[in-house]
């Protein structure tokens, strides 16, 4: 109306450059929640199993720099320089060496697997001389129902034989291959009353028809370009198809496979190629296997990072003392997600602490801790938070509600410190398509950066200085 027309007109440069301004940053803003998201689901749709998140993670880091260190070499670490190594090709622990008198490991922890169905060795199984299906075992506790009626594929690694040598080749049938389909409604009435799901019997997926294709075998032996014969051992298993989206009303919420623990992996590995250290050595660790228990060589209940940290330490030529003086100033944020209040079942959550998609990043306590966080490492945590300007929430299970486990406790049995467990606000967890809000990762993604900066310095034991 003419009325606003004139408004505008009259606005002075002086005053309209604010406004300009905070437009512009509304908008940069949107364009780098939007560009995070967009590069989250590229990064899952290349991540169909732990296998290849860990390789993606890599080309990620070789692609900035940084130089793959392997287990079985001696290293030459150096001031300036920037590493990773894998274990398993499932876990991966990358670090920067700012500088040779660091304050302390600044280690941001998360995991690479997500519960699935896993193919078994001899998997066909063939029904009436007319359809082949594939026998499956679980993988980790999933929810059942989400798996049926959309089309999966089949993903992981097979070891080659090669003369006298063992290579293992990442496999992804990049197509729709598999479904399980639901038996119809009309051939049990009583199925949306509850139903009890025996994987062996409901969940194996139909693969082809007895008189077409090809054995599964030979089917993976093609898609790798090698032998049957040459094919000595598989770690193979089903994926959905369905890529990440972003939905509701105003672009509010993101959807996709496999957000835990993906999210908290992808973030903690971009904050590390974002940010400058110049105190501590910031360190990311991915660890395979958090889903059934850790208990792995590449799990977080593994040596693994106790043995890397060492190895640090004595690659810089530094000595046992100093090693545990810096172990007395690191921090481990151990990042897996946590639930968010559901919009249908408002009452499974926690009457005081209550989380919601895009309310911040999840700061995680449980009594018996089966979170690691405490008074001293929640304070830290907050502190950063604020420092980084970004919300974060708390979450504590309802009394009598079971609720889950996570990595941090687990990993400080091998490396003993300051540990808080935080995570992203999700709903649906272990679904294979699983829902958060398009916020939250920019946020995570920036107390990662201000964690990776920081320097938490002990003074004795109860003060802590965060400089
Ligand atoms: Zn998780």
């Amino acid at each position: 109306n003419d009325t606003a027309t004139t408004e505008i007109y009259t606005l002075s440069l002086h005053d309209a450059l604010p406004i300009l301004q905070g437009l512009f940053i509304e908008r940069s803003n949107k364009n780098m929640i939007q560009n995070l998201n967009e590069e989250l689901f590229s990064f899952i749709k290349k991540s169909p199993t732990g296998f290849h998140a860990v390789h993606e993670l890599a080309n990620y880091l070789t692609e900035a720099g940084f130089e793959r260190l392997a287990e079985g070499n001696t290293w030459n670490l150096a001031e300036g320089g920037k590493y990773f190594v894998t274990r398993n090709q499932s876990a991966i622990i990358a670090f920067k060496v700012s500088r040779k008198d660091y304050s302390g490991f600044h280690i941001a922890a998360s995991h690479s697997d997500s519960p699935t169905l896993k193919i078994k060795e001899s998997s066909e199984m063939n029904i009436e001389n007319q359809y082949v299906k594939l026998n499956v075992e679980k993988y980790g506790g999933m929810l059942c129902a989400p798996w049926f009626d959309r089309p999966l594929s089949v993903a992981g690694r097979i070891i080659v034989k090669d003369g006298n040598r063992l290579t293992t080749k990442l496999i992804n049938v990049d197509r729709d291959l598999l479904m399980i389909p639901n038996l119809a409604i009309h051939m049990n009435r009583e199925v949306n009353d509850g139903y009890k799901y025996n994987i062996q019997k409901d969940m194996l997926p139909l693969y082809r028809m007895s008189n077409s294709g090809k054995a599964f075998k030979e089917m993976i032996a093609e898609e790798a370009g090698v032998s049957v014969d040459q094919i000595k051992g598989m770690d193979l298993f089903l994926y959905n198809r369905m890529e990440g989206t972003v939905w509701g009303c105003d672009g509010e919420f993101i959807s996709a496979p496999r957000l835990d623990d993906l999210q908290c992996a992808f973030t903690s590995t971009m904050a590390l190629l974002n940010s400058e250290s110049d105190r501590c050595i910031p360190v990311v660790a991915v660890f395979d296997n958090e889903e059934v228990g850790s208990g792995t060589k590449q799990g977080a209940g593994s040596t693994f990072l106790y043995d890397i940290l060492r190895r640090i330490n004595r690659s810089l030529g530094r000595t046992e003392e100093e090693y545990l003086t810096s172990l007395a100033s690191s921090f481990m944020v151990s990042a897996d997600n946590g639930h968010a209040v559901h919009p249908n079942y408002a009452d499974k959550t926690d009457p005081t602490n209550r989380t919601y998609l895009n309310g911040g990043l999840v700061i995680k306590h449980s009594a018996n801790q089966k979170y690691t966080t405490d008074a001293v490492s929640a304070a830290v945590m907050r502190c950063l938070c604020e420092r980084a300007g970004v919300p974060y929430q708390e979450f504590l299970n309802r009394s009598d509600i079971l609720g889950g486990s996570t990595l941090g406790n687990i990993s400080n049995a091998q490396v003993s410190l300051n540990t808080v467990d935080v995570g992203l606000p999700q709903l649906a967890m272990h679904s294979p398509y699983e829902t958060a809000g398009s916020k939250d990762m920019a946020y995570l993604e920036k107390a990662f950066e201000e964690f990776f900066k920081s320097a938490i310095r002990a003074e004795g034991d109860g003060t802590l200085v965060l400089e």
